[in-house]
């Protein structure tokens, strides 16, 4: 069927101005027409008659054979969803009186089946020379599947997908809702509660994941069950969790909320055939506080839950002041470098490594951060180790490897093959003992889509030396893959000197102890000689890390050291600050 032979060719779309398309254009519009056509329903609705043809389609599309309705308009608005009918009735006298000039809606219709149907109708109007509609005809699209994707969607994003309940962005918006209303109306009082399982990691460890996932759906359950409806349980991630209670006149009440919460996790999770015991750490923040925003009110519970944790878990805390400024024990810092990732708050910054040769920049090295957002940065030093012997290391390194290869295949996009920056990576031991090691490499070269020579990885003297025969494996595989490698901290992990002209290796790194007072100390710079000789005698390049003062600079470049790195040049700086080094082309 095309738009002709419908009958609503001048209605229900806009003919092609026949000056201006060529028959090509003319073929190929009609053409989607009539695919549109095809799959509308249409209406004819006579106004001086009161009376409306449905097309067969338009009936078949609510479910309904073709003799089964007839021409009257209430075939169509009695249908209609009792929340719908007054917007759509609304708009189409709007339309008829000529306030608006445009009639295209979405709404709900009820189906022979009796459930209801998502229509977008569109319509246009004959009129006469004085203005008044005689004539309204359209076509009727079911865009039911297409709602209900966008109401999942929305739905999606503010419920967590494991348990079903609200997630952290609704949680905050309620609380901003009633931060809003508190500015108008002082005496509506609010709390907010923060749940921390304890010991959950040893249930997912010892249980599996599978358990563990479903110990926290039926903890959910738990604590929905035992608030009021009108509250709100959200899963904020891991097996972290928080109730928003409205109406809550001090903390003292939020308090004896959260002790029958206790007592109602003092009888066990079934888990499959398995009886498990949880128990939680909870703090509590009341709006009393004077709050501005939900992000302040969640935090301040959380420090009190951290309070909690401290005082020997299963306790709840009401928030102090005071809690700013306590330092919360490190008990908890593994759980929280799980979520790391997930809360965006690890970041790759970049240090810039000069070539000594022409005084610019070669490469960079890439040095992770971590924002706690409660304990603001921590360094590498501490959590490095940390995401070694919890396992974390693996995943934590993909996300760096991958952070870093997108960034270098930006920056080298415009670059012709000399100008090439490099990336340096910095590798656990742990790291670099994973079998899977270079199959993600790979995986990475692959999708960012950069050149593999540009990739150094910086392993410490240590780790390489941990197990040389295995080093030397893992070496070959990388030095296949075009991959370089540097040693980091060198001088400092007693390497065997028969071992490192075995190792296919490409760069020292001269650890910058040895920098640092290499000025003062006459052993540390002859130990810095030394391994620059070295290096020269085995064809290796040379970096001095930890370059602080020109004096250093300079003396390092009378040793014949090629690269060189620290603060003089440039602290490690964020992807953009980064940027700018570049643009700038510095000669140092
Ligand atoms: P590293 O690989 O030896 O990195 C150099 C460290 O020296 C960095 O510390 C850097 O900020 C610091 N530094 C740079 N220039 C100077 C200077 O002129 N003076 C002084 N005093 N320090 C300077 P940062 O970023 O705290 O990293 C510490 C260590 O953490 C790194 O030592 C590296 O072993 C490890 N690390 C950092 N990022 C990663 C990562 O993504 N993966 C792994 N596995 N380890 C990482
Ligand atoms: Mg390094
Ligand atoms: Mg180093």
């Amino acid at each position: 069927m095309t738009n002709e032979d419908s009958g609503f060719g001048q209605l229900g779309v806009n003919p092609l101005s026949e000056q201006n398309a060529d028959k090509t254009e003319r073929r190929e519009e009609r053409y989607s027409l009539a695919l549109r056509v095809a799959n509308d329903g249409l209406w004819e609705w006579d106004l001086e008659k009161n009376e409306i043809s449905y097309s067969a389609k338009w009936k078949s599309m609510i479910g309904f054979q073709d003799d089964e309705i007839g021409q009257s308009p209430n075939e169509w608005f009695e249908r209609i969803h009792p929340e719908d009918h007054d917007r759509v009735e609304a708009l189409i006298n709007a339309y008829l009186d000529g306030t608006t000039s445009n009639f295209e809606i979405e709404y709900r219709i009820n189906h022979f089946n009796e459930t209801y149907r998502w229509m977008q109708a569109k319509g246009l109007a004959i009129r006469t020379s004085e203005g008044k509609a005689t004539m309204f005809a359209g076509s009727q699209t079911d865009v039911t599947e297409r709602k209900l994707s966008e109401e999942q969607l929305i739905h999606d994003a503010l419920h967590d997908t494991l348990t079903g309940i609200p997630n952290r962005t609704l949680l905050l918006d309620r609380i901003r809702q009633s931060l809003v209303r508190r500015q108008r109306y002082p005496k509506t009082s609010f709390a907010v509660i923060f749940i921390d399982l304890d010991r959950f990691r040893l249930v997912n460890e010892s249980l599996g994941h599978v358990h563990g996932d479903e110990l926290l759906i039926l903890i959910a359950q738990r604590l929905k069950e035992n608030i009021p409806i009108s509250d709100t349980v959200a899963r904020l991630g891991g097996d972290e969790f928080s109730i928003f209670l409205q109406d809550i006149e001090d903390a003292k009440d939020a308090l004896n909320i959260a002790e029958t919460i206790q007592t109602t996790f003092s009888k066990p999770f079934l888990l499959g055939n398995r009886e498990v015991f949880a128990s939680a750490s909870m703090g509590i923040s009341h709006s009393d506080n004077n709050y501005k925003n939900p992000e302040e009110i969640l935090r301040d519970s959380e420090l009190a839950m951290y309070r909690a944790k401290r005082d020997g878990k299963a306790q709840n805390i009401i928030f102090e002041k005071k809690l700013r400024h306590s330092n919360l024990s490190p008990i908890d810092l593994d759980t929280d470098l799980r979520r790391a990732l997930d809360r965006n708050e690890m970041e790759l910054h970049y240090q810039p490594i000069i070539s000594m040769r022409d005084r610019t920049i070669s490469g960079f090295e890439a040095l992770l951060r971590w924002r706690h957002r409660t304990r603001g940065a921590i360094s590498p030093n501490e959590f490095i180790p940390l995401a070694e012997e919890t396992g974390l290391i693996y995943e934590l390194g993909q996300w760096v490897l991958m952070q870093a290869c997108e960034q270098i295949a930006i920056w080298n996009q415009n670059k012709n093959e000399e100008e090439q920056l490099e990336i340096s990576i910095n590798l656990s031991s742990r790291q670099f003992s994973d079998p899977n090691l270079v199959e993600g490499i790979i995986g990475n070269i692959k999708e960012s889509g950069f050149n593999a020579e540009c990739l150094k990885l910086e392993i410490t003297e240590s780790a390489l030396m941990q197990n040389a025969q295995r080093s030397v494996n893992m070496l070959n595989q990388l030095k296949n893959l075009n991959i370089k490698v540097c040693v980091d901290d060198f001088g400092t992990g007693y390497s065997s000197l028969s071992y490192l002209h075995t190792f296919p290796i490409d760069t020292l790194k001269i650890d910058r102890s040895f920098v640092h007072d290499m000025s003062r100390n006459y052993r540390n710079m002859e130990i810095i000689r030394t391994i620059i000789m070295l290096a020269h005698n085995l064809k290796l390049d040379v970096i001095a890390e930890g370059v602080e003062t020109a004096e250093q600079y300079a003396q390092l470049s009378a040793l014949g050291c090629q690269f060189a790195q620290g603060f003089y040049f440039a602290r490690p700086v964020n992807k953009d600050d980064a940027t700018l080094l570049i643009q700038q082309n510095q000669k140092w």
